[in-house]
C-alpha cells in the first residue's frame, strides 16, 4: 500500500500503511530481517540494501509505516527518542541558536543542557505556551524552536499553528516532540512544523516492552541530511526492536481511544475526591487550555498529573499503595503506571527551569476497565 493514500483513515494506515507482502514468500507480515548484511549480484550491485546501518528492511517498513501515520513524506526510527532528537541537534551548527520549551522532557532539558551547550550552540528555554514569549525569545541566529505538547508533567499545550508562524518568519525550523499525544490524537506536520520526533517507546510501541524513536518530515532535502546522519552516527534500532513496534501501530488507534476513554472518566474520579487538591488533565474544562486541547488534539490524551491535599506525604503513599497502577517510570503502555515525577523522572533535571511540585503525582491510564482502575486509586487515597 502506498504511503502517499491521502484518502485513507488513521485505522487503515495503522494497519495497511508502508505493510506489503514479503516478496520472496508472500507473508503477510513484515519478516525481521535478522541480517547484517546483503549479498550483492556483481561488484555494487544490489537490491537498495548493503549493510543493516545503512538500510534494514523492516527498519524501512517501520519508517514507511510512520511517516503515514504523521502525514509526511519521510521518517528515519532510531534506537531511542533520545536518538532522533540528539540526530535533529546535528543540524545545528556552533554559533545558531534553539529556542526550547522550558517543559520538555527530562531527558531533552539534559541533552540540550548539560551536552549540547558546549559544543557552541546556543539554548533559551521559555515557556512557549506564550506564544508572545516564543516571539521574544526568537533572535536572529534562532534556527530550531523545539517544544512538547502537552508537556510532561504539567500536560500544558502549546498552539502549534501559532509558534510555527512566529518561526517561519525567522526561516527556523520548529521541531515538536508528539510522544505524549500520539499520531491518533495529534498531527504537527499538518500545524506547520518541520519535525515530528517520537519516543516510540511510549504509545507507538504501547506494550512496555521496546525502546525506540522517530524523525518524521516533509522537506527532502532536509531527510537526505538527516538520512546521512542516521548512518554516519549509527543510533539505528535493530530489527526485532522495529518488528515490535510496528506490531504496537497496529492497534494505536484502539489503543487510544480506550487510554483517552478511561482517562477522562479518573480524571473526573480525581476531581471528585475530597484528598484531591488539583487534577491537570487537558480534557477537563477546569485544564487552562481546555479550548486549546479541543482545537488541536482530537482526544485529550491518557495522561493525568495530580496534587493532594496531604502533599508529597500522601502523594508517596498513594502510590506505594495502588496495585493495578504499578510504580514506575515511562508511560503510553497498555498497563496503568503512576509515579512521582520529583524524585522520580525528574531526579535528573532538578535544575531544569521548571520546579516541579515534590507532591505531583503522574499517572499513565492503561486499557484496563476503567472502573477497576477507580476502584484501585479509590483504595490508594483511602
Ligand atoms: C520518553 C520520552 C523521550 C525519550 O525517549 P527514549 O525512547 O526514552 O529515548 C523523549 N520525549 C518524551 C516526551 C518522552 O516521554
Amino acid at each position: 500500500m502506498s504511503q502517499t493514500d491521502e484518502n485513507l483513515h488513521f485505522e487503515t494506515l495503522t494497519v495497511h500503511a508502508g505493510i506489503e507482502p514479503d516478496p520472496v514468500s508472500g507473508a503477510v507480515m513484515t519478516p525481521i530481517y535478522q541480517t547484517s548484511t546483503y549479498a550483492q549480484e556483481d561488484v555494487a550491485v544490489h537490491k537498495g540494501y548493503e549493510y543493516s546501518r545503512t538500510d534494514n528492511p523492516t527498519r524501512t517498513a517501520l519508517q514507511n509505516s510512520l511517516a503515514a501515520l504523521e502525514g509526511g513524506r519521510h521518517a528515519l526510527a532510531f534506537a531511542s527518542g533520545m536518538a532522533a532528537i540528539d540526530t535533529i541537534l546535528r543540524l545545528i551548527k556552533p554559533g545558531q541558536h534553539v529556542l526550547s520549551g522550558n517543559d520538555v522532557y527530562g531527558g531533552t532539558f539534559r541533552l540540550f543542557n548539560k551536552i549540547l551547550a558546549d559544543y557552541g550552540i546556543e539554548f533559551t528555554f521559555v515557556d512557549t505556551t506564550s506564544v508572545t514569549a516564543v516571539t521574544n525569545a526568537i533572535q536572529p541566529n534562532t534556527q530550531l524552536v523545539w517544544l512538547e505538547t502537552p508537556t510532561n508533567p504539567m500536560l500544558r499545550l502549546t498552539d502549534i499553528a501559532a509558534v510555527a508562524e512566529a518561526a517561519r518568519q525567522v526561516r527556523a525550523w520548529l521541531g515538536v516532540d508528539n510522544t505524549f499525544a500520539s499520531p491518533a490524537l495529534q498531527r504537527p506536520l499538518t500545524l506547520g512544523a518541520d519535525f515530528v520526533v517520537h519516543s516510540t517507546t511510549k504509545y507507538i510501541g504501547g506494550h512496555s516492552d521496546v525502546v525506540g524513536g522517530v524523525i518524521v518530515l516533509n522537506d527532502t532535502a532536509v531527510y537526505e541530511q538527516l538520512k546521512f546522519l542516521q548512518n554516519a552516527i549509527g543510533a539505528v534500532p535493530g530489527p526485532m526492536d522495529c518488528f515490535l513496534t510496528l506490531r504496537g501501530i497496529k492497534t494505536l488507534a484502539l489503543r487510544m481511544a480506550a487510554h483517552c476513554r478511561n482517562a477522562a472518566q479518573i480524571a473526573q474520579f480525581l476531581a471528585d475526591h475530597p484528598a484531591v487538591a488539583e487534577v491537570i488533565y487537558p480534557g477537563l474544562e477546569s485544564h487552562p487550555q481546555y479550548e486549546l486541547a479541543r482545537r488541536q488534539m482530537s482526544g485529550p490524551g491518557g495522561m493525568i498529573s495530580f496534587i493532594l491535599h496531604g502533599g508529597e506525604a500522601m502523594a508517596r503513599q498513594a502510590a506505594r499503595r495502588t496495585k493495578l497502577f504499578t510504580l514506575a517510570e515511562s508511560l503510553g503502555g497498555v498497563e496503568s503506571l503512576i509515579e512521582l515525577p520529583a524524585p522520580m523522572t525528574h531526579a535528573s533535571v532538578a535544575d531544569s527551569p521548571l520546579a516541579v511540585d515534590p507532591g505531583l503525582v503522574r499517572i499513565s491510564v492503561g486499557i484496563e476497565n476503567a472502573g477497576d482502575l477507580i476502584e484501585d486509586l479509590r483504595q490508594a487515597l483511602a
